[in-house]
């Protein structure tokens, strides 16, 4: 059974015994959303994404190259690869780096 986990978003359609999946297993998310874009898929259940963010600068009236980094799970239910837009929901920490958990595959 496909929990709903309270955000306005499609639920995955495979189903998946992952302990860390919010839509089937206990992991609650609440906090944070973070839209970005799948840089790495290398690790197991593990994904790093990025977004970019410029940065102002007033003294130069002009915008710097910023970018912000994350780790998040990637549940069994939900398939990425590298260069995907995804939405990822804060969520308890699940290691040292991992806060995040991905809950939709955008187009
Ligand atoms: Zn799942």
């Amino acid at each position: 059974m496909t929990k709903n986990i309270g955000l306005q978003i499609k639920a995955p359609k495979n189903e998946c015994s992952d302990m860390h999946c919010p839509f089937h297993g206990n992991l609650p998310v609440r906090g944070k959303l973070f839209d970005g874009k799948v840089s790495s898929a290398k690790a197991k259940q593990t994904v790093t994404l990025e977004k970019e963010n410029p940065v102002y600068i007033s003294k130069f009236r002009r915008y710097a190259r910023g970018k912000s980094m994350i780790h998040a799970h990637l549940p069994a239910c939900i398939i990425t690869k590298e260069g995907d837009h995804v939405l990822a929901a804060e969520c308890r920490p699940i290691s040292k780096s991992v806060f995040f958990v991905v809950v939709e595959v955008r187009k």
